[in-house]
Formats: C-alpha cells, sequence, structure tokens
C-alpha cells in the first residue's frame, strides 16, 4: 500500500489542539486523491531545511482522508517543536510527502489488540476509527499507557470508543508524579501478563504494537515467550526512547 513515489505537497494547515501539555494534533487539507490505510505515516520537512525529514503517523479517519488528515506530535527536539509552533493561516514553509508504511491495518483480523506508549497510540486512534466509521466486524482492544493521566492521549474519546464497541485498556505508569491528578484506572507498565489479563481470546489475537523501540522488543520478547506466534505480532518501532510512557 506504501506509494514510493507520493508526490511532495505543501499541506496547509486546517487547525491545531492541544491533547496534553507537549502533545498536539494537527489537521491539514489533503491534497487531491489523498487516501491512507491506517497505520500509514507521512514524511514533513521545512523547505529551508531540505534533508531534515520526520514521519508522523496519521491519526484520523481515512473516511475523512479525501478532505482532511491529522497528526498528533509529541514536542520533544528541533524539528517536532518547530512544527508544534505553528499555526493556521500562516505561512509554515512545510513540505509533505505520503502516505508510506506497510504496518497497516484494514479490518480484517477477527481480533485486534493494539498496544502503544505515549504518542505510539497515534496510528492506533486511525485503526479504531476506521472501525467505527466503517462498522467494520473484527473486534478491537486498546491497549495504552502514559505516566500521567493528563498525557494518556485521546482519553476524552473512549468512550465514544467503548460504545462503539472497541475494548479500551488505559493504564498509568507514575500516577505519583502527579498527584493532583485524579485517576482511579489501572496503574503499571504494559506487559504480557497484563494483556493476558485484558485480553479475552489471547491465543487467537493479532497484536499490533507501536512506539519506543525498547518497549516493542520487550513486548516482542515477551509475547513470544508465551507463545504468540510472529505471524499474530506486527509492530511498528519509532527508535530509541523511554520519555513518554
Ligand atoms: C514510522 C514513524 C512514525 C512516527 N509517528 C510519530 C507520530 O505520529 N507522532 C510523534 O510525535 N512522533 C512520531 N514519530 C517520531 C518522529 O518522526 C520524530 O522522531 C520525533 O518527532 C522527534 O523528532 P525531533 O527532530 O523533534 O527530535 P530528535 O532530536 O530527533 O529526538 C529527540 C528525542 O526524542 C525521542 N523521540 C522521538 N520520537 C519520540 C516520541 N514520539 N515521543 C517521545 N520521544 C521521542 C528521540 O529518540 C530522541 O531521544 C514517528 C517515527 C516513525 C519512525
Amino acid at each position: 500500500m506504501s506509494r514510493i513515489s507520493a508526490p511532495t505537497f505543501a499541506p496547509r494547515l486546517v487547525s491545531v489542539r492541544d491533547e496534553s501539555p507537549a502533545v498536539r494534533t494537527f489537521r491539514f487539507a489533503s491534497p487531491p486523491g489523498f487516501s491512507f490505510v491506517p497505520g500509514q505515516f507521512v514524511l514533513f520537512h521545512f523547505e529551508d531545511d531540505p534533508k531534515t525529514w520526520r514521519a508522523y503517523s496519521i491519526c484520523s479517519s481515512p473516511a475523512c482522508a479525501p478532505e482532511w488528515f491529522e497528526v498528533t506530535v509529541g514536542m520533544v527536539g528541533p524539528f517536532s517543536d518547530r512544527l508544534g509552533a505553528l499555526t493556521p493561516g500562516g505561512e509554515h514553509g512545510l513540505a509533505a510527502r505520503g502516505p508510506f508504511g506497510r504496518w497497516t491495518y484494514d479490518g480484517s483480523p477477527e481480533h485486534a489488540v493494539l498496544v502503544a506508549g505515549g504518542t505510539g497510540v497515534a496510528p492506533l486512534r486511525a485503526m479504531i476509527l476506521s472501525k467505527v466509521d466503517r462498522a467494520l466486524p473484527g473486534k478491537i482492544t486498546l491497549v495504552c499507557s502514559a505516566r500521567v493521566p493528563s498525557a494518556l492521549l485521546y482519553r476524552a474519546e473512549h468512550d465514544t470508543w467503548r460504545r462503539a464497541g472497541v475494548t479500551v485498556h488505559a493504564t498509568v505508569t507514575r500516577p505519583e508524579s502527579a498527584p493532583d491528578e485524579r485517576w482511579d484506572g489501572p496503574v503499571g507498565r504494559i506487559d504480557a501478563a497484563r494483556l493476558r489479563r485484558v485480553v479475552a481470546d489471547f491465543d487467537r489475537a493479532v497484536f499490533y504494537l507501536c512506539g519506543p523501540g525498547r518497549m516493542i522488543a520487550d513486548l516482542r520478547a515477551a509475547l513470544a515467550a508465551e507463545g504468540v506466534p510472529p505471524g499474530r505480532l506486527r509492530f511498528e518501532s519509532w527508535g530509541d526512547y523511554a520519555d513518554l510512557i
């Protein structure tokens, strides 16, 4: 599904919203004929620095792609900080290419278990919205984590997703670092024991993992040790960091 020869386009920024203190979602107008499969990403660069490209997963529904698409960006370094400062309407000199990527969800697994830490939940949102908007029959369980409750992305959408039949299990790893934030939900990291506990048909589900390299490596090893074969493990590793989970 990846378009290796995808042309470069100048994305018009339509709107920006805060997801958490250092994470923003950007809505861009789509170029003519734009479409994508959940799990795919776009590449961005600024015209005054054509060698620096960064990948951002599309987090919106494919149903909206003819008009617009969204990406959620954690501001963690020079490029993402620059992206984070963009405002609608202004000249921003941003260029984009895509969509790219073969780590995709097409609704076919009987039960897809989507697992992410921090901003890794962005492409999982596109997967969930594709199921919700198209009433796809496949079951989805989302297992996501963040350090503190206010860093759980898309939390305000969880109830809508639950009403649409998605099972949502959100866990907080460091609640003690935000004593003012109320949290009555699960606490602790995502590991194989947790997945076994919250996934009813663990031995048949297909696992989609997304996030920092260490988390993906640990989960792949742990799930393999639990008997999950490679064919039921689909992962997207974003690099070496551990700061948002
Ligand atoms: C296929 C793919 C899809 C991606 N999709 C997204 C996305 O949807 N949203 C998003 O925010 N990022 C995403 N990333 C990461 C993104 O491409 C950049 O690496 C990130 O924005 C950091 O770039 P920077 O220049 O700002 O900082 P850099 O100077 O390149 O990195 C600063 C530090 O932040 C770490 N880091 C990188 N990404 C993250 C992150 N997401 N959260 C916390 N720390 C991070 C780096 O490892 C490094 O330690 C994706 C990466 C890949 C490979």
